[in-house]
């Protein structure tokens, strides 16, 4: 739209899109309102559209994926969490254990990492093991002790979905779903996560291409939710040293077609606490909008993926690394108070 346009003209661009069988998005930016129409591209739609008052250029999208495209929306989107921004001057950390496995533990590791600079918690549980003879995670008790610890500590909370049956339950609890990488292309569930109205954590598949993850972000932005967060966080590759390889090529790529903040996730990548903290400060120089990380106090312990946990004081060093790189960057490191 031009920079002046009404209400009135947007509000009438709005209906002639649906009139044309299409579907409105409409993006209103700090300076211009962008109204995308989804559909079937029909050779008169160009020119109807152009010929409305107020409408400055019609721009045909060429990429497959549409509204997660910078074309349709140049600017970088900041997702809010309650408090915490994701894709803006802060850089947001995420840390917790892998799997919430009692109250205690996650108590102690939460306010270890808050302490040290975690602006948000995580803790999985519904869990999606590789073996189903291991620990899958402790269902509603789990996302009711997330709750809790988070709100003891101020801060929000970020948990898995693993089925589309599933989202109305773990949507009562968390601030933020997590898609796993698992479910990249579990169209199902990304709709149901598109439909809830709350922001999502959208990894990456491990075997999924960068334009194959666009368009699974586009399906949760297609069902008018536009808080999604993308994280790399490793994919498979013929090298065995780490368990997957952190691709920190796919930040500045992701960022360059697409508008949505993107973090790191350097502990699935490593699989070794060993490498964890280079691949977080590696994606940050990448310029990564955060990291999400897992962190244990007794990893011998852990039920699940302890090899790959930092010990809290070792997250704490990551961290003021992390304030560094962000400095020479331009980014603030913020910690909540
Ligand atoms: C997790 O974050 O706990 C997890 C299972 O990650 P991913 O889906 O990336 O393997
Ligand atoms: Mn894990």
């Amino acid at each position: 739209m031009q920079p002046g346009a009404s209400e009135a003209q947007i509000e009438h661009v709005l209906e002639r899109i649906g009139e044309l069988g299409l579907t409105p998005h409409l993006s209103r930016g700090q300076f211009r309102t962008i109204i995308g129409a989804i559909g079937d591209k029909q050779p008169h739609h160009q020119g109807v559209l152009e010929a409305i008052d107020g409408v400055e250029r019609v721009v045909p999208i060429m990429q497959p994926f549409k509204l997660a495209s910078r074309e349709f929306h140049t600017d970088n989107t900041v997702v809010e969490v309650a408090g915490v921004k994701f894709g803006g001057a802060d850089l947001a950390i995420i840390a917790g254990p892998c799997a919430v496995e009692d109250r205690q533990m996650l108590g102690r590791i939460g306010s270890a990492v808050r302490q040290r600079g975690a602006v948000m918690l995580r803790g999985g549980a519904f869990k999606p093991r590789t073996s189903p003879y291991d620990f899958q995670g402790l269902g509603e008790e789990g996302l009711k002790m997330l709750r809790e610890v988070g709100d003891e500590l101020g801060v929000p909370i970020v948990s898995e979905v693993l089925a589309a049956a599933d989202v109305e339950l773990v949507g009562r609890y968390v601030d933020m779903f997590q898609i796993g990488a698992r479910n990249t292309q579990n169209f199902q569930l990304l709709k149901e996560v598109g439909d809830a109205g709350k922001p999502v954590l959208m990894k990456r598949g491990f075997a999924a291409t960068i334009r194959e993850y666009l368009m699974s972000a586009e399906y949760v932005l297609s069902r008018g939710n536009r808080d999604v967060v993308l994280c790399e966080r490793g994919i498979k590759t013929f090298e065995t040293e780490v368990r997957f390889t952190l691709d920190v090529s796919a930040v500045p790529v992701i960022k360059h077609y697409c508008h949505l903040p993107v973090i790191v996730d350097p502990s699935h990548a490593a699989g070794n606490r060993q490498y964890v903290v280079a691949l977080a400060l590696a994606g940050i120089a990448a310029g990564a909008d955060g990291i999400i990380v897992e962190v244990h106090d007794r990893p011998e312990e852990a039920r699940c993926d302890g090899a790959q946990a930092l010990l809290p004081e070792t997250f704490g060093e990551m961290v003021e690394q992390i304030r560094k790189i962000g400095a020479v960057l331009g980014r603030n490191t913020s910690s909540r108070q």
